[in-house]
């Protein structure tokens, strides 16, 4: 009798069991076909926000027998389904193509190899003139240097301000080069618009959120420095900080990470660039200068990074290196870019052809 009685009770929970599963694949399926919207909208699937808001109208329910901890817990679990169709929008699942970033007449991940040349630091126009001449004879079509500079002392140069990107947009007009400087904050990121055409986040801001919601509205294309101690996917998400705030033109930048090693200034981490490319659809290019911190080492650095498959790379030059305010020991003069620009595209191709 009594066994009968509880035979009727599993019945009964195997029934309930079957409706909650095919209510969870249902949702699934919302969940994916709303995702599907989105994406077609360009805007991000996953909304932690909402998450929030779902939590909160459920446990503010009237009910006495679950607690607010054990709702929770339930729908973390079904949060978690939710995710495997809710991709992040910098995510390869949320895009298989490589996206091709255009700044004025380059093009960063697709058939060209992307060479920024420049010194570290703007010092004058005079500097800015003499190094954006050699360079542009040589093929260079975008041309670096700092205006705002993140020193790691505050007795080093800190660099011309305003006055350094008004210098960078007279290169920009005399040389017919695109121009590209770092900016710091607020401040530095609305004055540099009017100058410049690529804003860079350096290494030490990559998870300043402040200033990555900032830069992301400003609508221009945005180089992102991988933070020195950044895992990928903290480096993904301060890329969704940009998108999601506005920003489309994103190109990220691996420049060395910290490690104990001090023959170099920073570890070139080629496997993050093979490791971007399999998780983004969005270019990486890598910076063989502040991953070497040494002129002789710059090459091969290079070499090694387009041979994991970076889409270009950003390199320091100065024609008067021992005069340099910033970084003059690890500033390529503009002759050792013929080298530099002829193997690289060798490798380049390669790793291009192999990829077709
Ligand atoms: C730079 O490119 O000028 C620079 C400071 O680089 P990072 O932020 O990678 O140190
Ligand atoms: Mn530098």
């Amino acid at each position: 009798m009594m066994k009968n009685k509880i035979d009727t009770y599993r019945q009964k929970i195997d029934n309930i069991d079957d409706k909650l599963l095919s209510l969870v694949i249902e949702r699934m399926g919302i969940v994916q076909d709303m995702s599907e919207v989105k994406k077609s909208l360009g805007i991000a699937t996953f909304v932690s926000e909402r998450e929030i808001k779902i939590l909160n109208r459920l446990t503010n329910r009237k009910n006495k027998q679950l607690t607010k901890k054990q709702i929770t817990d339930l729908f973390e679990v079904i949060f978690k389904t939710d995710k495997k169709v809710q991709h992040s929008l910098a995510s390869r699942a949320y895009r298989k193509e490589n996206s091709i970033i255009k700044v004025n007449d380059l093009s960063f991940g697709g058939d060209e190899n992307v060479i920024i040349g420049g010194p570290c630091a703007v010092e004058s126009e005079e500097q800015m003139f003499r190094i954006t001449e050699s360079l542009t004879k040589l093929g260079i079509k975008m041309i670096r240097g700092g205006a705002y500079k993140p020193r790691t002392s505050p007795y080093s140069f800190q660099g011309l301000g305003e006055k350094g990107l008004k210098i960078l947009s007279k290169c920009r007009e005399k040389y017919g080069v695109s121009v590209i400087s770092e900016v710091v904050d607020k401040d530095s990121a609305e004055k540099a618009v009017k100058y410049i055409d690529m804003l860079q986040i350096g290494t030490r801001n990559m998870q300043n959120y402040e200033l990555l919601k900032i830069v992301g509205s400003l609508n221009k294309p945005v180089l992102l420095k991988r933070g020195m101690s950044a895992t990928l996917e903290e480096t993904l998400l301060a890329v969704e900080y940009l998108l999601m705030h506005g920003c489309k033109d994103i190109v990220v930048c691996e420049r060395g990470i910290r490690s104990f090693s001090n023959h170099n200034r920073n570890v070139l981490d080629v496997g993050f660039v093979s490791a971007w490319k399999r998780e983004s659809h969005l270019p990486i290019i890598i910076d063989p200068s502040h991953a070497s911190g040494k002129k002789d080492s710059v090459l091969s650095h290079a070499l090694s990074g387009i041979a994991a498959g970076a889409d270009g790379m950003i390199v320091e030059c100065h024609d008067k290196p021992s005069e340099a305010l910033s970084d003059g020991h690890q500033a390529l003069p503009p002759s050792d870019f013929t080298e530099l620009i002829y193997k690289s595209n060798k490798i380049f191709n390669l790793v291009r052809e192999n990829e077709k």
